[in-house]
């Protein structure tokens, strides 16, 4: 079988690859999109950093490849639908990155302390300007740590040990999981008030875009200095420069800009902005641990070993698979759709099984229950090895039961989930061999396409109230091509799930919020 190295991997990981008598290795750096597509077709395995870029047009080529080895974190480099419909493999290696990621996050955390890149361009141009460099210590003070996963937990270790308090905010864990790192669990509002030094950790998602703006600018301490070495787009800069501008931040230290590399940006003019070009995982030792597990996974895929750590697929066996993978999908669906409608930390979740994927294992549902739930908050990082262990990580508890029960379906799923803040389930079956829908919503029996852009409504039961609904769609020029309703009696409380074909703005979603007689709304994306 023959593997393509396509962007510089540290030589460890090439002998992995090379050592495997299986494998004929050739390493082709700076490829064009035009020359890749010419010879990806030779290849079973590719294995790319982030300068590959796998696009539709060229996988399209890839007509032997079975896994696209990625070492990193962030697979947007890669078109998952279409390596996933051409039935390729496509892994990350998630772990790698975290030590290097913290330390550096904590460095610019030290050098935004003590003015050090400042003082030291000062006095590198022959100045002594002793006075205008006093900076801040560390003891004592509050941290705000935006997202308590691998990087973010680390770094609350280290932050702790310089006699750091340490508040946390993060939607997806338990109070008692943040104790356990002596950290309070707070609300996001909170550490903004609270906190003398903020640093993010979270993935970019539609929920953590712009989690910090002029709302959250306008909370903090006038002395706050914020630290971000997770993702550009997590602060809004526009809102960012603004603050500074009016003296509201002490400073910032940021390795991730909206816009990479951000030439011409006004925050590269402010005294009190340190800035490093997206360094977090530059160290030899990341580099190092990508390479290796990055060798060894697509090796162990290629000679039908193990599949570790793969972004698009659960490990099933080929005869599993063939009836298992549409319920796979299924599945994943229903934790997705809880996911964006239901709020709080997730502390419990029960899947139920009738029919026929009773005769299987189904340990692969569940997994993809948990990998749709997690991956709303946590984004590409959850993939079909790691779902069970985050779930585990934050205290999630996952009960898994067969039931013989004939309900309005007689294949079907039932995904409940605990917060603490309430509680949802969703029911789902196929249509045909593969179509996913969803047919209950907790009490609510209705028929709709677990598929795209949605929009979920609860609502009073009232003539005209989803007809203002259609209007406003109509006038925002958003297209309804289905919608499911759903009623307990007549007069009451309803549901209504529209399936929309463009996706619906937060600007939308507000205005739908406030016409009479909407209960909620919710935007979902399956
Ligand atoms: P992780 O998955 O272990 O942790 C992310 C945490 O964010 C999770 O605990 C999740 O629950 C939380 N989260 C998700 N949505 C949230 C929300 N709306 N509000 C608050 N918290 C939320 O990931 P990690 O390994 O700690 O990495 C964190 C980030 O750092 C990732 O975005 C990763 O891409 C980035 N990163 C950057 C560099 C760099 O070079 N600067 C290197 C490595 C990783």
């Amino acid at each position: 079988m023959k593997v393509l190295v396509s962007d510089k991997l540290g030589t460890k990981g090439i002998s992995i690859l090379e050592e495997c008598k299986e494998l004929v290795v050739e390493e082709k750096t700076g490829l064009s999109p035009d020359e890749l597509k010419k010879i990806i077709g030779d290849y079973d395995g590719i294995v790319i950093r982030s300068a590959t870029k796998l696009k539709a047009d060229i996988l399209e080529h890839a007509n032997k490849m079975k896994v696209i080895g990625r070492a990193g974190v962030g697979v947007d480099n890669v078109d998952l639908p279409t390596a996933t419909k051409k039935g390729i493999i496509v892994m990350n290696t998630p772990e790698g990155n975290t030590v290097s990621t913290c330390e550096h996050a904590f460095s610019m955390m030290m050098s935004l302390s003590r003015n050090i890149p400042q003082a030291h361009a000062n006095v590198k141009s022959g100045k002594w300007d002793k006075n205008k460099f006093s900076g801040q210590e560390l003891l004592g003070k509050m941290l705000g740590v935006i997202g308590f996963g691998r990087i973010g937990r680390e770094f609350a270790k280290r932050a702790q040990a310089f006699g750091m308090k340490v508040i946390a905010y993060d939607p997806f864990i338990t109070k008692e999981f943040a104790d356990q790192f002596g950290a309070e669990s707070v609300t996001l509002e909170e550490l903004c008030k609270r906190a003398d030094y903020i640093t993010l950790h979270i993935p970019l998602t539609p929920e953590t875009k712009y989690i910090l703006n002029k709302k959250m600018f306008d909370l903090m301490k006038p002395n706050v200095r914020i630290i971000n070495c997770s993702r550009g787009g997590t602060i809004c800069e526009a809102d960012l420069i603004e603050a500074l501008k009016a003296g509201k931040i002490k400073g910032v230290a940021t390795d991730v800009f909206e816009k990479e590399p951000p030439a011409g940006s006004p925050l590269l003019e402010f005294d009190n902005v340190v800035v490093t070009p997206h360094l977090g995982a530059s160290t030899p030792e990341a580099q190092e641990n990508v390479a290796i597990a990055v060798a060894e996974q697509v090796r162990d895929a290629l000679i039908g070993k193990e599949i570790r750590n793969a972004v698009n697929m659960p490990s099933l066996d080929a005869e599993s698979a063939k009836v298992l993978r549409p319920w796979v999908n299924l599945s994943e669906k229903l934790g997705a759709f809880i996911a964006q409608v239901l709020e709080g930390s997730v502390t419990k979740v029960s899947v139920q099984y009738c029919g026929v994927v009773t005769n299987y294992n189904l340990a692969p549902l569940t997994i993809a229950v948990l990998k749709g739930l997690l991956t709303v908050a946590m984004g590409d990082m959850v993939n079909f090895v790691n779902a069970p262990v985050l779930a585990k990580e934050r205290g999630i508890e996952v009960v898994e039961s067969k039931s013989s029960q004939l309900e309005d379906f007689a294949n079907h799923i039932s995904v409940i989930v605990s917060t603490d803040k309430g509680k949802c389930q969703v029911v789902g079956t196929l249509f045909g061999k593969k179509d996913p829908r969803i047919v209950k919503i907790n009490d609510y029996h209705l028929d709709a396409h677990a598929e795209g852009n949605m929009i979920y409504l609860e609502n009073e039961d009232k003539p005209g109230v989803i007809g203002d609904v259609c209007v406003l769609f109509g006038k925002k020029n958003v297209n309804i091509a289905e919608m499911a309703l759903g009623r307990i009696k007549q007069g009451g409380t309803a549901i209504t799930l529209f399936n929309v074909d463009q996706e619906v703005t937060a600007e939308v979603v507000k205005e739908i919020k406030a016409l009479s007689k909407i209960l909620s709304v919710k935007k979902v994306h399956l």
